[in-house]
């Protein structure tokens, strides 16, 4: 497997709770990096060939020491890299470009969450804010948008950008799914949104687990360095990637003779479902507990 993408949860914790979150952030969620484990985490990368770093969350912003430095150490070291934050910190413009100040120069993609679970309308004031700096400062960016469930959209294939559809994973699953229309649970027969075999990036979260997508872990980074978790994957061996690209969530139900419902709003519901009940099973691979919405500590 190559990886040219490394996504790192700096923190779980959120200033928000939205209903659409993959990772259930939230401000009552445990969960952070520290500077040097950012540091060791970025050697790994270069060891490994990757080209791109991102800096996300929960909300980034809320660590913004060690965001920075973290920054300022990727950009050293000759990565590209990217922030995506829910812009709460962009009160004003001339506020917004104190915050982003360190990052001129550095950071090649700005991305901001800007839409109804996060903004009183789609296009809320702090994003606005934040792009308005940005544009100042020569800070490339970009709008991350997920519709309502009853609204028509674009299904997304990795990164989300322009607005792009819900998919009802992590919070999602539970608490939007009400809102959704449902299909039947056999026609969700292949994963639309990510390639399992050659993912190209993956997330990190700050227990050091990969994820391929949200929950479904390939390796822990402060166990194995990530160049070998890369070099040895397999993902038709992996026990959840394997049934997955063999016959979607569907055959994850069939392989493991789970029970389910009749229907499901998307692919991803009834992947997280029938992932939820496999834990048990598989603790090594799914979790960990904060992908699950089972950590929710006070700080
Ligand atoms: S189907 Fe499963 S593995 Fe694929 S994107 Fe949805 S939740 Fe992730």
């Amino acid at each position: 497997m190559k990886l040219s993408g490394l996504h790192i949860l700096l923190t779980y914790q959120c200033t928000y709770e939205c209903e659409h979150c993959f990772v259930w952030g939230s401000p009552r969620q445990s969960g952070t990096l520290t500077l040097e484990q950012v540091e060791e985490i970025l050697r790994q990368a270069k060891e490994a060939g990757v080209d791109w770093i991102y800096f996300e969350g929960g909300e980034p912003f809320l660590y913004y020491a060690v965001l920075v430095k973290g920054v300022q150490t990727a950009s050293e070291m000759g990565f590209q890299v990217g922030i995506v934050s829910n812009a709460y910190w962009a009160t004003s413009v001339p506020d917004a470009a104190e915050w982003l100040q360190p990052f001129a120069g550095r950071v090649a993609d700005l991305a901001v969450s800007s839409d109804l679970y996060h903004c009183e309308k789609y296009f809320g004031e702090n994003p606005q804010n934040a792009l308005a700096a940005a544009k100042w400062m020569n800070i490339p960016t970009g709008v991350i948008s997920v519709a309502q469930p009853d609204e028509d959209a674009a299904p997304t294939l990795g990164q989300i950008t322009d607005q792009a559809a819900v998919m009802y994973r992590g919070r999602a699953a539970v608490a939007l799914t009400p809102r959704a229309a449902r299909h039947p649970w056999d026609q969700f027969a292949a994963c639309p949104h990510e390639n399992l075999r050659e993912p190209g990036r993956v997330h990190l979260d700050p227990l050091g687990n990969l994820h391929v997508c949200q929950g479904l872990v390939i390796g822990n980074l402060f166990e194995k360095p990530l160049k070998e978790i890369c070099k040895r994957f397999d993902a038709d061996a992996h026990p959840i990637c394997g049934p997955l690209l063999e016959g979607g969530p569907a055959a994850l139900v069939s392989e493991y003779n789970l029970p389910h419902a009749s229907d499901y709003a998307d692919a991803c519901h009834l992947c997280y479902e029938a992932r939820t009940t496999l834990r048990a099973r598989f603790p090594e691979v799914l979790g960990p507990d904060q992908m699950y919405g089972m950590e929710q500590v006070k700080i």
